[in-house]
């Protein structure tokens, strides 16, 4: 049988996001491939009600669980078959249960590492967006998927890029390096003093790419593309030293493949997630995303600068993580986080972010991470210390 005659039945985790929103929309094209089974949210019950009544998956899940009257009781009300279930262990078990043979996995930050793992335990196909669950779990992530044969499909523009590069998820030894492309994000050619009094409306206004709010202010710290590094260290199995950024502020050219003859291979396209997503359900198979193809000359030219690594410290730190390696990428994300959050609460400044960081780093040395339970506690310890120092500022303040 070909892939295109099975029918795919595909869970969305994060379905209420922006990155849930493309994969949503490129399933509805596929109709006669691509069936929504699951749709999951973090706390949005009325959005996620209204996926359910498009949608009809059999199974629907927020993942707090005060709200599952609200939810239970909406799709009653609507007269929807769909069930209902709440908590994170239920996401657990619909990943890696028999409803879906796919998972998109779309839910922002550490929350989504247990249904994301969950699912690679299971040998589901695992489209990974997810990017901090790899930032803090990688090996064992990536360890889990080959042992239980999951195909992990990266959603990233970069890595998604990369992987249909290589047409694989192994960098073999006739890659010499990689090259993720970065936007520089809303503050691109500012200086380090000039960044001081930026406002979270500034900071999640991304000239490009319309995402959710914490990827935003990671576009414009670069801390996003500190998380990609160490996400393509674990996806492509390349060490940092072979890994590069550069800057392109068209967000056109979406990464590229350097091979040891010296052929560099990119991938290319309009700045719309739909596309990397439509790699991801249709692969080996190419799908309709919905996104118009790339007209060069509309575009006009392609520019490429360096990172400037002292305006944005986040880039550093994470390549420092990286190096580091053991429990270091798990505090640089827990502590990111935090700050993050905080930042978008108004508690603390831009520049704050990566202070923050650093001083988690700092206070924490970097011990070997040779199980789940030593990354999550570097986690929580990670968590705790970046929100007593925040505490502290704001007693201060
Ligand atoms: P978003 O904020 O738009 O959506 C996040 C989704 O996660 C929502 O559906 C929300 O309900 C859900 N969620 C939040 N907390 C949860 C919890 N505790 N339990 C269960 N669900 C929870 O974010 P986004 O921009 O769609 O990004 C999602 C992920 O994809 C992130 O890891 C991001 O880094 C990655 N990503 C996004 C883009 C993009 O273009 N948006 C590109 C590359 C990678
Ligand atoms: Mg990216």
């Amino acid at each position: 049988m070909t892939a295109s005659s099975t029918l795919q039945r595909v869970a969305v985790f994060g379905a209420t996001g922006s990155i849930g929103a493309s994969a949503l929309d490129v399933i509805a094209r596929h109709p006669q491939r691509l069936r929504v089974a699951v749709l999951a949210a973090g706390s949005q019950v009325e959005a996620l009600l209204d996926l359910c009544q498009r949608h009809r998956p059999r199974h629907a899940v927020i993942a707090r669980e005060d709200l599952f009257p609200a939810l239970r009781d909406g799709l009653r009300e609507r007269g929807l078959e769909t069930e209902a279930h709440a908590g994170m262990a239920a996401l657990d078990a619909l990943a890696a249960g028999d409803a879906c043979d796919t998972v998109v996995a779309a839910i922002v930050g550490a929350a989504g590492l247990s249904s994301t793992l969950s699912a690679a335990r299971a040998g589901k196909r695992l489209l990974l967006a997810n990017k901090e669950s790899l930032v803090l779990a990688g090996e064992l992530m990536t360890r889990a998927a080959d042992a239980a044969g999951a195909d992990i499909i990266p959603i990233d523009s970069e890595h998604n890029a990369i992987f249909q590069c290589l047409r694989s998820r192994q960098a073999k030894g006739d890659v010499r390096r990689i090259v993720l492309t970065a936007s520089g994000g809303p503050f691109r050619g500012r200086r380090r003093t000039e960044l001081a009094d930026v406002t979270p409306a500034q900071a999640v206004a991304h000239p490009k790419w319309s995402m959710g709010p914490k990827i935003s202010v990671d576009s414009a710290t670069l801390m996003n593309k500190g998380l990609e590094l160490i996400e393509a260290h674990h996806l492509f199995g390349l060490s940092g030293d072979r890994l590069g950024v550069l800057v392109h502020p068209q967000s056109l050219v979406h990464s590229l493949v350097e091979f040891v003859d010296g052929s560099t291979l990119a991938q290319l396209g309009l700045p719309d997630m739909r596309t990397a997503l439509a790699v991801g359900l249709g692969w080996p198979d190419r799908i309709d995303s919905g996104v118009a193809g790339l007209d060069l000359l509309t575009q006009g030219r392609l520019d490429f600068e360096a990172p400037d690594m002292d305006a944005f410290p986040c880039l550093r730190l994470a390549c420092g993580a990286l190096d580091a390696g053991g429990t270091a990428p798990a505090i640089l994300n827990a502590a990111n986080e935090v700050a993050v959050s905080a930042f978008l609460q108004g508690k603390i400044r831009f520049l704050s972010i990566p202070a923050l960081v650093e001083e988690a780093l700092a206070a924490l040395p970097a011990a070997p991470a040779d199980s789940l339970e030593a990354l999550l506690e570097a986690d929580a310890r990670a968590r705790r210390i970046t929100e007593t120092t925040i505490a502290g500022h704001a007693a201060r303040a």
